[in-house]
């Protein structure tokens, strides 16, 4: 079998899929029987008419935003798959890493210290334990972050339309607006979640509340959310994830209330690891299943 690693996976995983299987070259998609895929791949409808024999695309990690037509694939009998556990807990503590730093102004502090200044007076944070944590989107990862918050002693509360039973105080999208101090995002990307915190969600936050978003951009307004940091409405938030749009958005560089990390929620050893691992167990499993047909 031909197999298309269009975006860069573990070493490892490479070196134990080409003793197996023919690995190609980007741009042989026409050869491809299976695709590889992280998030920048993006699969349209042009892509799959053009790879004439994919039989399975599977996305190294988590959110199947990037393949934008899931039906269609599904039509051509393409299966899709992911390795959605591998990640959680590296985007769960990420999270937790941009909710720490904006409490104790680390980044500021930080850069402060390598320009030999040491403004201490100044630079006051606050504690994580005792402030109210909204958690969007109790998922695998929204639950890591939940059980890694609670451990620092913050009131949890989540909202999740699709979750029934939970041991977390479970509250609506409005009611988690108005009572948290810092609201976290862990929904995927679609048609329903698109701008979820747009003019109306962001009119009812409280002043000062920190917004967190480790998910996909596109959850928020951006447009709204620039406006809340300038007004002081929303104090600070920390992105993992946001449009291109954003950052060519020249105000956002002067503003010192916005942490910015380039999309790295799942880049850890470990995540990267078994991402890889799990991807050729995939590629193996479906090598069987084709062979038995
Ligand atoms: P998941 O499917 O386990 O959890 C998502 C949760 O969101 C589900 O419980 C679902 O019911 C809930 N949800 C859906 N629509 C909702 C809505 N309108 N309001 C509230 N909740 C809603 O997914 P996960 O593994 O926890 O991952 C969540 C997202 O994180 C992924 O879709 C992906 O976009 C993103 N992600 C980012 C990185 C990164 O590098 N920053 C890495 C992995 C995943």
């Amino acid at each position: 079998m031909n197999i298309l690693i269009s975006d860069p996976i573990d070493e490892q995983a490479v070196r134990e899929l080409k003793k197996f299987f023919n690995v190609l070259r980007k741009g042989e998609e026409a050869k491809a029987d299976i695709v590889i895929v992280r998030s920048r791949t993006v699969i349209d409808r042009a892509y799959v008419n053009k790879a004439k024999n994919l039989k399975i695309i599977i996305r190294a990690g988590v959110g199947l935003d990037n393949i934008r037509d899931i039906e269609y694939c599904r039509k051509k009998g393409i299966k899709i798959e992911h390795t959605p556990e591998a990640s959680s807990v590296a985007v769960a503590e990420l999270t937790l890493g941009h909710m720490i730093a904006i409490a104790r102004t680390i980044p500021v502090t930080a850069e402060g210290r390598r320009k030999c200044k040491w403004p201490r007076e100044d630079l006051v944070g606050f504690e994580l334990c005792g402030k109210t944590l909204g958690i969007i989107g109790l998922g695998r990862i929204g639950k890591e972050v939940a059980k890694r918050a609670e451990s620092f002693g913050m009131i949890i509360l989540a909202c999740d339309p699709y979750i029934t039973n939970s041991k977390h105080k479970m509250v609506k999208l409005q009611n988690l607006l108005k009572q948290s101090d810092i609201i976290s995002l862990h929904v995927p990307l679609n048609e329903k979640t698109r701008c979820l915190l747009d003019k109306k969600e962001f009119r009812m936050m409280k002043k000062g509340s920190v917004i967190i978003n480790t998910s996909r951009g596109d959850v928020i307004n951006e447009d709204e959310l620039i406006r809340n940091l300038k007004s002081g409405k929303i104090s600070f938030a920390g992105l993992d994830v946001y449009s291109e749009r954003l950052i060519k958005n020249s105000s956002l560089k002067k503003m010192d209330n916005v942490i910015l990390t380039p999309h790295i929620g799942a880049q850890t050893i470990e995540a990267k690891e078994r991402i890889g691992k799990a991807i050729v167990e995939k590629v193996k499993n479906f090598q069987k299943e084709f062979e038995r047909k």
